[in-house]
């Protein structure tokens, strides 16, 4: 129904709607005069329509397409009908057609509908195919059925007496809802989201805000913009917390605009088979009586965020596959694991983390395990992206460092663990594989089991450590294993111990005073026999460090005399490995 009251004039209306052929009733209302024109027309619609808005966007349509100089608004499609007195003029249209419907949207959540069994239901509780009474005809038999479809990501009801599909309305999407990925940071609009486990947020500006969040006219875009300064507006971004949620089904993130904290909850790796068996025969296979402690270890990793774990270094030759388990535990949270090679970059990635996997040839240099060691201790981390704002992280790093042979881990001696309260090393060698039980699907089978293991089996391991946790420096007891001793004690021999304190001595060396007299030999990768003479008793170490430092093949050559600046000595030439190393 249509309400003509700005005296727009009615020869004038009913001429256009026979033009259009519409079938038409029209009645003048209490207020009409013939120096004012005031109006009802009712037009019969080709379908019954079940939506509020789907039937007030069809008044629009029509008003704009039959009386677009009316000036006319619609008004509330609710509106009281007030009867007209009995002289009003009255004019009926029968012999043109209905309304047609262009958009078939005209139902809604809100459609009453009768199923097959005659039961009335809302549209908005069906949630699987449903035969259904046709809504938009006389229906005598249960000739539609409504569906979803997910192509289309909507609701549709198709009926075959009418042969016709009807989408369901989509209703307009609110401000705040299509404001969700969008915040006001300082002088920045930034847009924030997760896609595949990594959280992004960038700066998009003002004009893309208004394209991605559909604010078009003027005053939309001031409403929206206010909206976000006024709701969203992080004043400080604090803190990025990368956490490990054992209860997500999905990744997301929260917000808390007060703190500038954001909390970015990954969820685990989700459950295809349940066959725990399968891994705790692995588990049994590979860790044998330390078994528990790997258990323990993947429970706390999995079932906490924060919690300090001792660092797993695995040994083990070819053929023992120490990769399988290291990469299985990454699989947990994949997102939140990475291969790390070492080295502290401009742009540090790594730092977000919960599982670092350190190859043992990347972690050659001194220099990377100060990283290393400065990783594991502190509690928060500076995270630099390209483009981005540097941003604090909590230190949520565990690492599993795997080794071919030696042990290159730089320990002291002194920090020998005496208790396994406090043991900060899980050094384990892993046995050979048997090579008819060797399989190359191996890893596939473990994860495909993983997800059901971590929510079964680990939560039991789990609920049994919480108790006791902060009684352990790392969460849990910590074996001290043969290979641990090995890697204490008698892995390094004296004159590798000696060269080691010589290439820790290169590295500390700025600001000495050997820096001043050495330091210009050093940065064009000259060794003078002079600074490593200094620290050991002439003749007794200085040929076997000479003799490691070659081995090692950290020199080359044989002592030359070198002259740099006002200096002359006799020099070894440092190899680029070496250079690496003190870098
Ligand atoms: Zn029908």
């Amino acid at each position: 129904m249509i309400d003509l009251d700005n005296g727009f004039k009615i020869e004038k209306a009913e001429k256009r709607l026979k033009r259009f052929n519409y079938n038409y009733a029209l009645i003048t209302s209490r207020s009409h005069s013939p120096n004012h024109h005031k109006y009802h027309i009712i037009i019969p619609s080709q379908y019954p329509i079940f939506s509020v808005d789907a039937y007030r966007c069809l008044e629009k349509e029509i008003v704009e397409k039959l009386f677009p100089e009316s000036d006319q608004v619609v008004k509330d499609a609710g509106r009281f009908f007030y009867g007209s007195p009995d002289d009003a003029h009255f004019s009926l249209n029968l012999g043109g057609m209905d309304y047609p419907m262009i958009d078939e949207d005209i139902w809604d959540s809100s459609l009453l509908i009768l199923d097959e069994n005659g039961q009335e239901t809302e549209a908005g509780e069906c949630t699987a195919h449903t035969s259904i009474y046709c809504p938009f005809h006389d229906d005598k038999n249960p000739s539609a059925f409504l569906d979803y479809s997910a192509k289309s990501n909507n609701y549709y009801i198709v009926c075959s007496a009418c042969s016709k599909t009807f989408w369901k309305r989509k209703d307009e999407i609110p401000l705040e809802d299509r404001c969700v990925p969008f915040w006001s940071i300082g002088q920045n609009i930034i847009e924030t989201g997760i896609s595949n486990g990594t959280f992004f947020m960038e700066k998009i500006g003002e004009k893309k805000f208004y394209i991605l969040s559909k604010t078009h006219q003027k005053k939309e875009k001031a409403t929206a913009y206010r909206y976000l300064v006024e709701n969203k507006h992080i004043s400080h971004l604090t803190r990025v917390n990368y956490l490990a949620d054992i209860t997500a089904d999905k990744d997301s993130y929260k917000v808390d605009i007060f703190k500038g904290v954001i909390n970015v909850h990954i969820a685990p790796i989700a459950v295809k088979k349940k066959d725990n068996l399968f891994i705790e025969n692995y588990l049994g296979e590979t860790f044998g009586q330390y078994k528990d402690y790997v258990k323990q270890w993947l429970s706390v990793y999995t079932y906490t965020n924060y919690r300090k774990l001792p660092t797993n270094i695995f040994k083990g030759v070819r053929g023992t596959s120490k990769s399988t388990f290291a990469e299985m535990v990454g699989e947990i949270y994949k997102p939140l694991s990475s291969e790390w090679h070492g080295h502290e970059q401009n742009f540090t990635y790594e730092v977000e983390k919960k599982l670092l996997i350190v190859e043992e040839n990347e972690i050659s240099s001194m220099n990377q395990y100060k990283t290393l060691k400065k990783y594991s201790g502190q509690k928060y981390s500076m995270v630099n992206k390209k483009f981005q704002d540097p941003y604090e992280v909590r230190n949520n790093m565990n690492i599993i460092l795997l080794a071919n042979d030696n042990v290159p881990l730089y320990v002291n001696r002194e920090e020998m663990p005496s208790d396994e309260k406090n043991n900060q090393f899980f050094v384990y060698e892993l046995p050979e594989v048997n090579k008819e039980r060797r399989r190359a699907d191996m890893q596939k089978m473990l994860v495909d089991r993983l997800g059901h293991y971590i929510r079964t089996e680990l939560k039991d391991v789990f609920d049994s450590v919480t108790d006791s946790m902060d009684f352990y420096r790392y969460s849990i007891s910590t074996p001290i294993t043969d290979a641990e001793i090995d890697l204490f004690n008698d892995n390094m021999t004296e004159s590798e111990s000696y060269s080691d304190s010589l290439i820790q001595k290169l590295v500390l060396m700025e600001q000495t005073e050997q820096s001043e007299r050495y330091g210009l030999f050093i940065a064009k990768g000259y060794l003078p026999v002079d600074l490593i003479k200094m620290d050991f008793e002439l003749g007794s170490h200085y040929s076997a460090i000479i003799k490691n430092l070659k081995k090692r093949r950290l020199v080359a050559g044989n002592a030359d005399k070198k002259q740099i600046g006002g200096n002359r000595f006799f020099c070894y030439a440092m190899t680029n490995k070496m250079i690496g190393m003190i870098d």
